[in-house]
């Protein structure tokens, strides 16, 4: 079980700017041991203080969060949200008429088979398979209870400049996606690189799979891997969170405060992402509940993340089966 240690230690600017050369440094070895001076960089998460991240130094760790790059994700409209529960809807409605089982439970367990594709660029992005075997066992404890197992069917290594710094939407996505998608709906393609534009990753939505089946699957980045370079989210919660997209969940904190929300109902709503660790932080006090900060799909510090809750789980399970189910 991962500890909530969120204490953020104060530290002065100066100190922050003299060590983003060794943050640089870790940055181009993204899995070699960290050295003290890179920790401490890594650990400058102080509200308001400059934020070091991955070699680049930010203002302050909000205006990282708010720029983006937690998840590149595409945020679905309302009406692009209504369309996708209609057709939910009808698919579960065809499984029911055939006897197809609408749950994992009712499946009796339901294992995903996994592709994972490494990127490299000839020089950065070699991943150590200890880091991508930690990587599948957080994926799995994080769906503990969900009813889904993971399985890693193959691993592919391919170098490519190019693939190796996509971003969303890019020619580059497409060509890698394209040349190296395998399994079908069902199928969780991983791609790990060293993407571009100071993004930790991105994902597509099972209503998405029927019109663009081969951009199907998740994007991080290599080094928010466990043990990797990109503290504070070095400790797999970045793919955790962007398969929480791929199996249907939004944001905690989309739609902001109305009640809707992300549409699950046990997750409060919140105005905006957290970063770091505010736990008791409540932005829509006119709706019930704290701000889900320790919920997988906020933007809070790995560290931080621990759960999907059963209301999350039980959309994840209701989606996969109407968009995702071999049969
Ligand atoms: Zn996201």
């Amino acid at each position: 079980m991962k500890s909530r240690h969120c204490a953020a230690p104060l530290r002065s600017i100066a100190l922050s700017l003299l060590l983003t050369t060794a943050a640089a440094a870790a940055h181009a070895q993204s899995f070699e041991s960290p050295s003290p001076q890179a920790v401490a960089t890594a650990g400058s998460t102080t509200a308001g203080g400059p934020f070091q991240f991955n070699g680049r130094t930010w203002v302050s760790q909000k205006a990282f969060v708010e720029s983006g790059a937690r998840c590149s994700t595409r945020e679905v409209s309302e009406f692009e949200q209504r369309i996708a529960e209609m057709t939910a809807q009808s698919r579960r409605a065809e499984r029911q008429q055939r006897g197809a089982p609408l749950s994992a439970a009712a499946a009796g367990g339901v294992t995903v088979p996994v592709y994972v594709h490494v990127i490299s660029d000839g020089v950065a992005g070699a991943v150590p398979d200890s880091a991508l075997a930690a990587q599948i066992q957080i994926l799995t404890d994080a769906f503990a209870t969900s009813g889904y197992t993971f399985q890693v069917m193959e691993t592919t290594y391919t170098v490519n400049a190019a693939w190796y710094a996509m971003t969303p939407g890019s020619a580059a996505e497409q060509q890698a996606k394209q040349a190296l998608r395998r399994g079908g709906a069902d199928a969780l393609n991983v791609y790990v690189a060293g993407i571009g534009g100071d993004l930790l990753g991105w994902a597509t939505f099972p209503s998405d799979y029927a019109a663009r089946p081969a951009l199907d699957g998740v994007v991080v980045l290599n080094a928010s891997l466990p043990g990797g370079s990109a503290s504070p989210y070095n400790e797999g919660d970045t793919l955790v969170h962007e398969v929480g997209h791929w199996f249907g969940l939004f944001h905690t904190f989309q739609g902001r405060c109305t009640r809707a929300n992300d549409r699950v109902s046990d997750t409060p709503a919140e105005r905006s992402p957290a970063f770091g660790c505010p736990i008791g932080r409540d932005s829509c006090a006119r709706q019930p509940g704290a701000d889900p900060v320790t919920n997988f799909m906020d933007y809070s510090d790995d560290a931080c993340m621990v759960e999907f809750s059963s209301g999350q789980q039980a959309r994840m399970d209701a989606q996969f089966m109407a968009f995702r189910a071999p049969n």
